[in-house]
């Protein structure tokens, strides 16, 4: 392979950047020549490409967001965009490509793969919700953004004795508010993979009010509830006097964590490896500390859920 492509697509997270300067550096080492197509899949199809050098991913690993950018592509969902996007990769004799983003931006380079173009995915995604990876990039950053959040409103809360529920994303996948919530201590933790009784819920939190508690905090994943449509549930249950606090898109802001920028360092080097390979069709992602990859059709084929037992150690650590 002399050049390849490398664009993010879907929801942007931070280490996306490291991710891309990964891919350039490492194709730039072994001698092969590579694109930038700003914009993911739309920018494909409209044919916003430019070659980068080494001096284009200066300066970026350090930075969330994207120096891509990212979009979402309808038109791109069906063959007719896809063969579009592959004429615009032709035209500029891109051989193959390397697809940074999450489940969606997955199914678009399956797509490609099918159309017989060489593509290979990275796990970029705050959501840690994609199969074949114990993590995605971005996700550890988030994680961090949150427990700032988390102890924060702590300080708050129990200067004031307040309940305060905190929604965080996670639309399908509860990780984000797993982790948060052990890390974070909090006492309560709403995933879409486990149901909640709120007569429960109250329980707990008036036994821990007795107890001398004088705050308690309960995260709430988005896929769950919203935060102020839960926060009347608990009010309605326990009469506690409630607040709420949506965190939104500060979770896919900021710097990447070392442990991001190093992920996203190892994967999208082990992409380029794979494109030379000219093993197309394949992601990759990290497993026990191993860089690992998998054909699409088994990512898709497997379910990515959360660890049940740290769940359960969320509970037991709660009380
Ligand atoms: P993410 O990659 O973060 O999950 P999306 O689900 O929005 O984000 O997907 C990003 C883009 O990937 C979509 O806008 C679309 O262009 C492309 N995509 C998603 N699903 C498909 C599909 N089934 N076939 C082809 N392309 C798809």
């Amino acid at each position: 392979m002399k050049k390849i492509g490398v664009l993010t697509s879907g929801g942007d997270s931070p280490g996306m950047n490291a991710a891309v300067r990964a891919v350039v550096r490492k194709a730039i080492y072994h001698n092969i020549e590579v694109y930038g197509i700003f914009g993911g899949y739309t920018g494909m199809i409209h044919g916003n490409i430019k070659k980068l050098e080494l001096g284009s991913v200066g300066d970026i690993i350090h930075r969330g967001g994207t120096m891509l950018y990212s979009a979402r592509c309808e038109e791109f969902k069906t063959p007719a965009g896809q063969q579009q996007g592959i004429e615009q990769l032709n035209k500029h004799g891109i051989e193959g490509l390397v697809v940074i983003g999450g489940d969606g931006s997955y199914r678009g380079a399956e797509a490609l793969t099918e159309q017989g173009y060489a593509c290979v995915g990275v796990p970029g995604t705050i959501d840690n919700d994609i199969a074949g990876t114990q993590y995605t990039i971005g996700f550890d950053t988030a994680l961090n953004t949150v427990i700032d959040a988390i102890d924060k409103i702590r300080d708050t809360a129990s200067s004031h004795e307040r309940t305060f529920i905190i929604e965080v994303m996670g639309r399908d996948a509860g990780d984000i508010a797993l982790w948060a919530g052990l890390a974070g201590g909090a006492e309560t933790i709403l995933i879409p993979e486990v149901g909640y009784n709120i007569n429960e819920i109250g329980t707990r939190l008036k036994k821990g009010l007795e107890r001398g508690k004088r705050h308690s905090i309960i995260i709430v994943a988005e896929g769950v509830s919203s935060g102020a449509e839960f926060a009347r549930e608990v009010e309605k249950a326990t009469n506690f006097e409630t607040r709420v606090s949506v965190l939104g898109h500060i979770q896919r802001g900021g710097s990447p964590t070392a442990f991001d920028r190093v992920l996203a360092s190892r994967l999208g080097s082990r992409a380029v490896e794979l494109l030379i390979d000219k093993k197309g069709g394949r992601a990759v992602g990290i497993q026990n500390n191993q860089v690992v990859d998998y054909s699409f059709e088994e990512i898709f084929s497997k379910e990515k859920s959360i660890d049940f037992s740290m769940y359960h150690l969320s509970q037991e650590l709660s009380i």
